[in-house]
């Protein structure tokens, strides 16, 4: 989100495009900005659609200051040179397939040496101070008990008030208390992830008995039990029950590995903030003697000759990272437990394990699926749809516009009629990407460039990965129909299809 003040120009948010393939081509495309020409940033939180293209702003020639809460300046200053390094092997895995021979080699969107050196640009302010990014705008930053360090912006320009929601986090969130923001404001930019949902209210008592029976359950089968996690704030909230309920003595002692560099890095993070945080409870956590960090690839390769452990790797989804060979090796074992804690999207590898796929394919090899799928759906990292409305209806009055943003088209739409209907701000727009708006004091937004077709029609469902799930059950699939006939026929109609419409 870019604010222009005569001829100031202050960012909110660099954010990488993630989610299907499709869409991260996205990333590849210039900024709709000259980056030079931006003269501050003010960074919400440290999740990747956030701050993943700092970076890419940096090597295009932004000199200016990142400014964010003091956790989120120290966990940038390894994700970003962390989100590089993926950046080269992606694009070196990607240039060495055999279907790219003969062409230009692809480039990164960015390395790991310009993540460290748009890490250096970071500059931290505690929570709920006063601060001036650029001349003639003031700043402050609110708890939004969505992550580490995350917040929520406001800003003050010539007598405009002005508040972005960054993410928001949920009732009952470990860590922090509920978001807080003053009321009063012209205009509004607030998230809609789960504008169209209503969580399971679990606490976290009750969220910790969830845990401990799956954990127990998964044990007794005395295979492992593997938990594909986010390095950030989800392995930490895990590890803060699993601690807990081990403190207690509600489990066995159990040995549990937190298979990901980057997670054990995070965690170090939480716990240097460690004395502000709620819900830490009596005895060890972080550093409970039955956690074991694993570093080394080696070392991560070790673990698959182990049962009867916990294993959390990243990452979340399962599309990278080395949850995929922990998948590889226990998907087929009737004694393994797979355990979902976070949303999987659609068309990722977790989405279509949980989705009771019989057969997996990872990184072009087949496995069938054996273990023991399951899940547990109230970690929540997102405000609900009630949480929204009433952090919404906190920062009444809105006398100008209240723009929601960060959700899909339906899950936005659904929201802002229900928003409508509780007359919750007399002008509410749903800005597409690249739009540009005029914001005044007390009045409606109004639009003053839209942005056309551009990123709209790449927000959607990802092809490749609906092509490795129908590869990887085709042969099952049309096994299981009747007739010698019916499967010929099945396959003639995937042919005619594919020939596209005949002139
Ligand atoms: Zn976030
Ligand atoms: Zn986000």
């Amino acid at each position: 989100m870019e604010v222009v003040l005569a001829e100031r120009r202050l960012l909110i948010d660099c954010g990488l495009f993630q989610g299907s393939r499709t869409l991260e081509e996205l990333n590849h495309r210039a900024f709709a900005f000259e980056p030079g020409t931006i003269d501050a940033v003010i960074l919400t939180h440290a999740h990747i659609d956030h701050c993943g293209l700092l970076p890419k702003l940096v090597a295009s020639g932004f000199t200016g200051k990142v400014w964010c809460t003091p956790p989120t300046r120290d966990l940038l200053a390894f994700l970003l040179p962390d989100a590089g390094r993926v950046q080269e092997n992606d694009t070196a895995r990607r240039n060495r397939r055999s279907d790219r021979a003969g062409e230009p080699p692809l480039e990164p969107i960015y390395t790991e040496r310009d993540g460290s050196q748009a890490a250096l640009r970071a500059c931290d302010i505690p929570l709920e101070t006063w601060f001036e990014p650029v001349p003639g705008i003031r700043a402050r930053l609110w708890n939004a008990a969505h992550i580490l360090g995350s917040a929520s912006v406001e800003l003050s320009v010539g007598g405009l008030r002005l508040l972005f929601s960054g993410d928001l986090g949920p009732e009952h969130k470990a860590f922090y208390p509920d978001p807080v923001a003053p009321a009063g404001f012209d205009h509004v930019i607030c998230e809609s992830t789960y504008g169209d949902q209503r969580h399971k209210q679990a606490t976290i008592r009750q969220r910790r008995t969830l845990l401990q029976g799956e954990i127990k359950q998964a044990m007794a089968l005395g295979g492992n039990l593997i938990i594909p996690v986010f390095a950030l704030e989800r392995t930490q909230e895990l590890l803060l029950d699993i601690a807990s309920l081990l403190n207690a003595g509600r489990l066995p002692r159990v040995p549990v590995y937190i298979d990901s560099p980057l997670a054990g890095k995070a965690t170090e993070v939480f716990g240097r903030y460690a004395g502000g945080l709620e819900d830490m409870g009596q005895g060890r956590i972080f550093n409970h003697p039955s956690f074991h960090y694993v570093e080394s690839s080696t070392d991560s390769i070790a673990l698959n000759a182990v049962s009867g452990a916990i294993i959390l790797a990243a990452s979340g989804m399962c599309e990278g990272g080395r949850i995929r060979h922990h998948l590889w090796h226990n998907l087929a074992r009737t004694e393994s437990t797979i355990l979902f804690v976070g949303f999987q999207a659609a068309g990722t590898l977790g989405r279509t394990i949980l989705d009771g796929a019989k057969r997996i394919r990872i990184s072009g090899r087949t496995t069938v699926v054996r273990a023991r799928i399951r899940q547990i759906d109230s970690y929540a990292g997102h405000a609900d749809r009630e949480g929204l409305i009433s952090w919404i209806e906190d920062r009444h009055p809105i006398t100008g516009s209240l723009f929601l943003t960060h959700g899909e088209a339906r899950t936005i739409e659904s929201l802002r009629a229900e928003l409508a209907a509780r007359g919750a701000a007399h002008s509410i727009m749903s800005p597409d990407i690249g739009d540009c708006y005029h914001l005044a004091r007390g009045s409606a937004a109004t639009l003053i460039k839209g942005s056309g077709d551009e990123a709209r029609e790449a927000i959607g469902s990802d092809w490749r990965n609906m092509c490795e799930s129908l590869l990887a059950n085709l042969k099952e699939d049309l096994k299981a129909l009747p007739t010698s006939a019916a499967r010929s026929a099945a396959l003639q109609r995937m042919t005619d299809a594919l020939a596209g419409p005949q002139s």
